[in-house]
């Protein structure tokens, strides 16, 4: 499936909603990169960039990057060259300025956002599932304490470096980034929807099962593609 260069499909859903995993999928299905703005701005808090230290603080709070820093991470990126056939944008655009800009920069270059795919989960196993989530510092593994079996000395099951939780991920700033979400992503999906582009997704059910849902929507070739 080639949407062409500029072109997007967006993968929206609240902190906790999955939506990483399924866009990863769907990379891999579709041969396009993953582009996440979290993992975006993560890079170039690690690198030290100016625009990393700028996020710093509103990432730690669970606010949202003011939307020119995040804007910039994301053209910057929708230029490489692996792009040429389209991106799976992941946590990206959560404000109705952020689509509105995405969908100006997208159209005056000849493309466009796609498809939007929106994972529904309700909002108690959001906090669940988001305060048992652990990250490797080492091989970026995601774990979740009540899924897998991990370690009791705190180290990671794949790679035996250490497990940890991400500051965001405490529970007083996971209610905070849920409500912020609800708050600010609502808008986006209206303004979507009002182009007839979201798919609603019923984000309670299994990994695999969602997986094939949204490939069938895609594609209607699940079986070719998996
Ligand atoms: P995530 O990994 O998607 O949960 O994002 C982690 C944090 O990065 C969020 O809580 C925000 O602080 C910031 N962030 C990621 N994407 C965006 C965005 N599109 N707009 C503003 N802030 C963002």
């Amino acid at each position: 499936m080639d949407l062409g260069r500029f072109s997007a499909i967006l993968v929206v859903g609240a902190p906790g909603s999955g939506k990483g995993t399924q866009a990863r999928f769907l990379c891999e299905a579709l041969r396009i990169p993953h582009v996440a703005t979290g993992d975006l701005l993560r890079e170039h808090r690690r690198r030290g960039t100016a625009l990393g230290i700028a996020a710093r603080a509103s990432m730690d709070n669970g606010d949202l990057v003011p939307d020119e820093l995040v804007i910039q991470t994301v053209v910057e990126r929708l230029y490489r060259p692996d792009a040429a056939n389209g991106v799976v944008l992941d946590g990206f655009p959560r404000t109705l300025e952020q689509a509105r800009l995405l969908d100006r920069q997208l159209e005056a270059c000849g493309g466009g956002v796609r498809s939007v795919l929106y994972l529904a989960v309700p909002e108690t196993s959001l906090i669940e599932r988001l305060t048992g989530r652990r990250v490797c510092i080492g091989c970026q593994g995601t774990f979740h304490v009540m899924i897998h079996a991990l370690p009791p000395d705190g180290t990671c099951p794949r790679c035996g470096d250490q497990l940890v939780q991400r500051p965001d991920d405490r529970e007083a700033i996971i209610r905070h980034r849920v409500a912020v979400y609800l708050d600010q992503t609502r808008p986006v999906l209206e303004h979507y929807a009002e182009r007839g582009l979201v798919h609603h997704i019923d984000g309670a059910r299994g990994v695999d099962e969602i997986k094939d849902d949204i490939l069938n929507r895609l594609t209607g070739h699940v079986a070719t593609l998996v």
